[in-house]
């Protein structure tokens, strides 16, 4: 069975076929954070969400190009740089890195390529300049430049593809100029937005004079200058569905009279403690709040990736305190593989692909198993809850024949590649060496740097606050280690 993955275009599962006449390369692309503030744990489901996806296809063999663009320039940015009175630059700089940390302490896979919004305003006029020259975009009284949904509907463009449209609701010249409106409020909406005083310091040059990109034009120009007019696979949580995916659609064929994606994805919402996330009810997460909490990234990524990418999530502190269960599991489970196949117990995390030995003998087809049941749970629209039931059958299982000794050193090391593979889609790992806090890793330095002083009291110290934090020094051959208590 090859991957079947739901198209909101279609509203429909689908098989999954990239437009590359070799099959071979994918082209993906998913749309990033704003950079205003710290992304909360509802904009990482679909962060995680796009891993996911990415790093499935290149289990599945694929060559993908993953494209995530940083918006550096909308609404509420320009909002927050007056509202603190700094730069544009120096505002965004920082949301932007922390971002980029925050990937990183998820395990997702940085993307190819992560273009600005800021970087790429020469683009943007071009295209901009080329809805106009089609007669389907217009500067108005204000000085902005509007897309025409009349316009382009009238010379064929279908407006309304991912969601349906009640035209005759919608009045004819009515605009909208701010980035985010509802569907009810569907009108021409804003490619380049005239300056206006609020705007302060950002706005560049244009051929309809300064001014700045609306937020929707920003993810059309940059998805086709790297990925083509037409490229495979868009992504985005259901909230961007409309306008923002309609308006790019609209503008992107508008532009080239080409189908713009094939397979458009959306991640459903995220639940917290069953209610809407907001801060006036104090279930607002940023991922360093549960960082703050004692929460590894390990477990945070496992949390996300337990529910369907279409299903409504309500993510708990309860769910993640299951994680840290479920994954000390896997992690005992692959440590007496370890000690089976004759590698340390503690040795380094493998990481990658590997090829996978066939074991002979009859009970040994337990790893290809695996991969095989995997795979159709995956192939299934990415049916992550019968992954997992296959990951933990095989835990099982292989505990099972651990403890009766029927798992002999060329089976266990064959487990572990299957597992390997395993976790090049799912990313969790194993704990050894995985994600301890910088905060400890200087501590355990410290306490080194004591005892080498023959300062022991101080040594004793540290050794204290770690524990006190929850990490023991184990002292092994290769130096002292960080195990988590
Ligand atoms: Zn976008």
């Amino acid at each position: 069975m090859g991957l079947k993955l739901f198209n909101t275009l279609s509203r429909s599962v689908q098989d999954f076929a990239p437009l590359d006449p070799a099959g071979k390369k994918v082209g993906m692309y998913c749309c990033g954070p704003t950079v205003y503030d710290f992304a909360h744990i509802g904009n990482w489901r679909t962060f995680v969400f796009g891993d996911l996806v990415r790093r499935y296809l290149e289990f599945k063999g694929y060559t993908v190009t993953h494209v995530m663009n940083i918006t550096d320039v909308e609404d509420k940015i320009i909002k927050r740089v007056r509202e603190t009175k700094t730069s544009l630059r120096e505002f965004t700089g920082k949301y932007e890195a922390a971002f980029f940390e925050d990937l990183k302490t998820l395990n997702c896979l940085l993307p190819h390529h992560t273009p600005h919004a800021t970087g790429h305003i020469a683009e943007i006029i071009s295209l901009i300049e080329k809805l106009i020259a089609h007669g389907i975009a217009y500067q108005a009284a204000d000085g902005s430049v509007y897309f025409s949904i009349e316009k382009y509907r009238g010379g064929g463009g279908t407006y309304g593809q991912l969601l349906k449209l009640n035209f005759d609701e919608l009045r004819a010249g009515e605009r909208v100029k701010s980035d985010e409106y509802a569907k009810e409020s569907a009108a021409d909406f804003a490619l380049w937005k005239a300056r206006v005083p609020e705007d302060g310091d950002v706005f560049w040059p244009s051929p309809w004079g300064e001014g700045r990109p609306g937020w929707h034009i920003e993810c059309s120009a940059m998805s086709m200058k790297i990925l083509g007019p037409g490229f495979d696979l868009h992504l985005g949580g259901e909230d961007l569905i409309f306008p923002h995916h309609e308006d790019e659609i609209a503008q992107s064929e508008g532009a080239t009279g080409k189908p713009f994606v094939k397979h458009w994805l959306h991640g459903a919402h995220l639940l917290v403690e069953g209610k809407k996330m907001s801060k006036s009810l104090g279930n607002f997460f940023t991922l360093r709040d549960l960082l703050a909490k004692g929460f590894t990234g390990r477990e945070i990524r496992y949390s996300l990736l337990t529910a369907h990418y279409r299903e409504t999530f309500n993510f708990t502190l309860e769910g993640l305190q299951g994680a840290r269960a479920a994954l000390a599991r896997i992690d005992e489970c692959l440590g007496k593989l370890r000690e089976a196949a004759g590698a340390p117990a503690s040795g380094p995390a493998r990481t990658g692909p590997q090829k996978i030995l066939q074991p002979a003998g009859s009970e040994t087809g337990a790893p290809n198993k695996l991969l095989a049941s995997f795979t159709d749970a995956l192939d299934d629209d990415l049916n992550i809850s019968a992954a997992w039931g296959t990951v933990f059958e095989w835990v099982r299982e292989t505990n099972r024949r651990l403890a009766e000794n029927s798992l002999n050193a060329a089976d266990a090391s064959s487990a572990l590649t299957a597992w390997d593979k395993i976790d090049s889609v799912l990313g969790v790992g194993a704990a050894i060496g995985f994600e301890i806090p910088v905060e400890m890793n200087l501590l355990l330095e410290a306490r080194q740097a004591a005892r080498k002083a023959k300062d022991f009291k101080r040594a004793d110290a540290i050794r204290d606050e770690l524990k006190a934090k929850g990490w023991v020094i184990e002292d092994t051959p290769k130096g002292p280690k960080l195990k988590k208590i």
